[in-house]
């Protein structure tokens, strides 16, 4: 039997449980970092099918790697696992789990066959914005003699590069001082103030950035009574932009933009986090081309967005693009007019559609590494030779 018809022999016998591991990943909901059912479900899964496992590696409780055939191409899947607060599973990466484990099982069918080992990589935390699971998998050596990273994400429809831009997400914290909002208003200095003059001049800001540029952001705290002048108020922002470079520059404008409600109000900032931010990603065009290919043979269809894509997104997969070649499709399930990050996406994110994407990109990824592997020109260029 051709390897290709092998993995497939091999994920029909596992093409249930696959579908029932999305949903239930997707019935108990974890947030980043906290995955702990979800990665254990996981290692289980990837344990019984014969992949040596090993959890809780580089100091995340929730990460692991599961390693099977021996080959000298070394091709691995990410797996994410995580959800968003209040809306669960809305970025489907419950679907993105299963279809991590599904190509794995697939692929390392037929492993030594093709000479490849097969890793899937279970990276925690792709939602929290700053020093993502993938960023600390990456720095701490997880992805070490990797020769390629493959995953597929859900989204109303099949994109094969899809743009991914860079993001710095931090939280900001006003410190000022409380007293008695009419009867010593003049003891006072106001923090909700400071974070409204930020939030003016970032508001003004934005005829000066770049069209490609976003900033948005949150307040977490706005104060406890309307009489008491609130001495601390927080926010989380975000900033994007094209590139990692592109985003040092606008992030220094909007942190201005925050120093100056410090400065008119006499509250005290403190800006934490940020330090890390996702990069935009460098899709590995031939092998997208590759995975393009066979989500094509299994009858999916590419329709053409380019016009109406006026967005774009981040993950910590565009800091693993920039380490090794990689790639990060989306594969579409038919949920338009509900888009990500949606409670009407999460509803999608378990349908007929979703099983069968799951389905669809579990093998599409199984295919891609099966030929990367089997392609003279990729593998001799994935080796280094
Ligand atoms: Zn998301
Ligand atoms: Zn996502």
């Amino acid at each position: 039997m051709d390897p290709k018809a092998a993995a497939r022999a091999r994920f029909d016998t596992v093409r249930a449980d696959m579908i029932a591991l999305s949903h239930r990943i997707h019935a108990h909901p974890e947030l980043g970092f906290e995955e702990e059912r979800a990665s254990t479900w996981l290692a289980e899964t990837l344990t019984g099918a014969g992949f040596t496992v090993h959890k809780g590696i580089c100091d995340l409780p929730t990460a692991f790697i599961a390693r099977a055939g021996s080959g000298p191409l070394h091709l691995a899947l990410c797996a994410e696992y995580d959800c968003l607060p209040g809306i669960g599973h809305a970025c489907g990466h419950n679907m993105i789990a299963a279809m991590a484990v599904g190509a794995g099982i697939a692929a390392a069918h037929v492993a030594d066959e093709i000479g490849v080992t097969i890793s899937v990589i279970g990276t925690p935390a792709e939602e929290v914005g700053d020093a993502g699971g993938k960023i600390l998998l990456l720095e701490r050596g997880a992805f070490a003699g990797v020769h390629a990273a493959l995953m597929a994400h859900p989204y109303p429809a099949d994109v094969v590069e899809p743009a991914i831009i860079a993001v710095s997400q931090f939280d900001v914290h006003y410190t000022g001082k409380a007293a008695h909002a009419a009867a010593f208003p003049e003891q006072g200095i106001n923090a909700a103030d400071a974070l409204t003059i930020a939030q003016t001049a970032i508001g003004l800001l934005r005829q000066h950035i770049r069209s490609t540029d976003r900033i948005h952001g949150i307040v977490t705290k706005g104060g406890d009574a309307p009489n008491i002048i609130p001495a601390h108020t927080a926010a989380k922002y975000m900033v994007r932009a094209q590139t990692l470079a592109d985003l040092e520059e606008i992030r220094a404008k909007v942190l201005r933009c925050f120093e100056a409600g410090a400065m008119a109000t006499g509250a005290a900032l403190d800006i934490v986090g940020g330090q890390q931010p996702y990069a935009e990603m460098h899709h590995d065009t031939e092998l997208a081309a590759v995975y393009r290919r066979n989500a094509e043979a299994l009858g999916r269809v590419f329709p053409d967005l380019a016009s109406q894509q006026r967005g774009a997104f981040s993950t910590d997969m565009g800091n693993v693009s920039l380490a090794l070649p990689s790639i990060h499709p989306m594969i579409g399930i038919d949920s338009l007019p509900a888009v990500n990050h949606q409670p009407e996406f999460t509803a999608y994110c378990i349908t007929a559609a979703a099983d069968r994407a799951v389905v669809d990109g579990a093998l599409g990824l199984a295919w891609t590494a099966i030929d990367v592997a089997t392609n003279t020109h990729l593998r001799q260029r994935l080796l280094g030779a």
